[in-house]
């Protein structure tokens, strides 16, 4: 086969074969519907390293009676079991929510690469929301590239119908 031809095939498979940000946030997107499914807040994560999901996860803070059990949390405990590492550098984190301040936290000390998040948390979000902790105003020695806004309708949807059948079974309940 001429070579130019080859290069080209080669790459347009790459191409097809590379999985995309919005891929993997609907791998998060399937975490947050089982979270939804156990009544807890609908909020998803996983882990990518090296093209592969190492980690997934969704919020099990009402389960576990813990405000430690976010999904990122869970995630990450899970990822460092899986690389025998507390270092998780090169890796993604892919996550439904905007992350709080405690996972941002978590995050940033697992030195991981980049945050891909689907919505915004105007109430607890630490990445834009309220304060932007990963931004060039704070001199952390780990720089970490932000995303936002993939799937974002669909996760907003999520939480929104999560919050609503929430309402209706209160309403129920004082009938
Ligand atoms: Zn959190």
């Amino acid at each position: 086969m001429n070579h130019a031809v080859d290069t080209a095939i080669r790459s347009l498979i790459k191409t097809m074969t590379n999985k995309t940000d919005e891929y993997y946030m609907q791998e998060a997107l399937k975490e947050a519907r089982k979270a939804f499914l156990k009544d807890e807040v609908p909020i998803g994560c996983v882990i990518v390293y090296n093209d592969k999901i190492i980690a997934r996860a969704y919020n099990k803070r009402q389960k576990t009676s813990n405000v430690l059990g976010h999904a990122e949390t869970i995630a990450i405990k899970k990822a460092s079991k899986k690389l025998n590492s507390w270092i998780l550098e090169g890796s993604t984190i892919y996550i439904t929510l905007e992350p709080c301040l405690m996972c941002a936290g978590a995050i940033l000390q697992a030195r991981i690469k980049n945050v891909v998040f689907a919505t915004f948390e105007p109430k607890f979000g630490a990445l834009g929301s309220i304060i932007n902790v990963f931004s060039n105003e704070y001199k952390f020695n780990h720089q970490i590239k932000v995303t936002s806004g993939i799937c974002k309708d669909e996760s907003s949807a999520l939480l929104k119908s999560y919050f609503q059948t929430k309402r209706l079974k209160k309403i129920d309940k004082n009938i």
